[in-house]
């Protein structure tokens, strides 16, 4: 394992910000995890994981050791007539371990196609998509605790899955190294094909009875044409989460604003869409300098070149005044935000 040493981040995370790295590394196995760790230590640097940049905003440069997860392989731990624990190395790109189970005749991650990152992270914030959720095929997975070296197994129950959470995202923050994750995949497919345009694409296709193959084209046609490519434009997907409020609130809202769309969360709860609302208050399609609201989905902040994060998150803070102003609504962050001081020593 190579230990850099003041590293640009620009290529590393999709919003394109230029941060640079004091100590930079790339781990391939826990052996260099631990190596890392103990380089870490000595040099009193606190540690940043990284996977695929997808979901990370930086605000300032690091004076930190980043390690980013390149650990790989995959393989069937074990398999009886209905289901298969397939195993993956955190460092495996999300969208080539759904086109391997797909090519293995296994199901149930079709419809969470082409979502970026690594496997790795796909835990930290429960990613789903159309209607599905890793929890849903979440088996276990394994980890490195940062400040003692030692490894870790955590079942469906410790993780504490929630809508883009985990206690990966709280009360664990940035303390352990995701190396490996299994998953329960099926070998009889059941399509979930009832969520946003997945039926209507299906049918463009011909597709009656659709394969897993069949729906994750769908979902790439779908989510090709709504979302802004990382490789043209620096984003890193939905930067807010969906508020979730209870039903006597919705309804209020709803009377003061007729239009207002809402899913049933829960029994008592309702899902409201973040886009509504902050297309409501206009920002859609603006500009604030170099970063602005996507113009066709305005849940994605934008980095059209050369903003800085700090660019980002005020525009960020702006939409949450607005929308909170006008709808008494508080968007939460999805996306992680990170800087010098959200880091942990070993
Ligand atoms: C265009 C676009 C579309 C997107 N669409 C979706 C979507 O539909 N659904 C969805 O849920 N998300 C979506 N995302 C968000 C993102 O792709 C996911 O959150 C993804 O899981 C992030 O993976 P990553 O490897 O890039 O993580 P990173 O951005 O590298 O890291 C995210 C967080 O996880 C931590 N982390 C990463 N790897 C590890 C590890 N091995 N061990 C411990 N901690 C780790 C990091 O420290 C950081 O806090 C989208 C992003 C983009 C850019």
């Amino acid at each position: 394992m190579k230990i850099q040493e003041n590293i640009s981040l620009k290529a590393f995370n999709t919003f394109g910000i230029d941060v640079k790295a004091k100590f930079f590394a790339e781990v391939e196995s826990k052996n260099d995890i631990i190596e890392a760790l103990t380089f870490a230590k000595t040099a009193k640097k606190p540690i940043l994981i990284l996977g695929g940049g997808s979901n990370v905003l930086f605000t300032s440069d690091l004076d930190a050791l980043v390690l980013k997860v390149n650990i790989r392989g995959i393989e069937p731990i074990s398999q009886d007539k209905d289901k298969v624990i397939l195993a993956a190395g955190a460092g495996e790109m999300w969208h080539d371990f759904v086109l391997y189970s797909i090519e293995n005749n296994l199901s149930g991650i079709e419809n969470l196609s082409l979502i970026p990152g690594t496997v790795g992270a796909a835990p930290m914030q429960n990613i789903g998509a159309y209607g599905v959720e890793i929890k849903a095929v979440f088996h276990s997975l394994e980890a490195i605790k940062i400040c003692s070296g030692r490894t870790q197994i955590f079942l469906p129950a410790d993780v504490n899955f929630g809508y883009r959470e985990s206690v990966f995202k709280k009360s664990l923050k940035g303390k352990y190294i995701i190396y490996k994750v299994n998953f329960n995949l099926s070998t009889s497919h059941v399509p979930n094909i009832s969520y946003g345009d997945i039926q209507k694409v299906l049918k463009e296709m011909n597709q009656a009875k659709p394969t897993a193959k069949n729906i994750s084209d769908a979902v790439i046609n779908i989510r090709q044409s709504k979302l802004p490519d990382p490789k043209t434009v620096g984003n890193a997907g939905s930067f807010f989460k969906n508020p979730v409020v209870p039903v006597e609130v919705y309804k209020k809202l709803k009377q003061a604003y007729p239009t207002l769309p809402g899913y049933p969360s829960d029994a008592s709860q309702i899902k409201i869409p973040a886009a509504y609302l902050i297309e409501n208050v206009g920002w859609k399609g603006k500009k604030l300098g170099k970063v602005g609201v996507h113009d066709k989905q305005p849940l994605v902040l934008v980095n059209y070149g050369g903003g800085k994060g700090n660019d980002i998150l005020e525009l960020s803070r702006k939409i949450q005044l607005d929308v909170q102003t006008k709808f008494n609504i508080s968007l939460e962050r999805e996306v992680n935000l990170i800087n010098d001081k959200s880091l942990i020593y070993p």
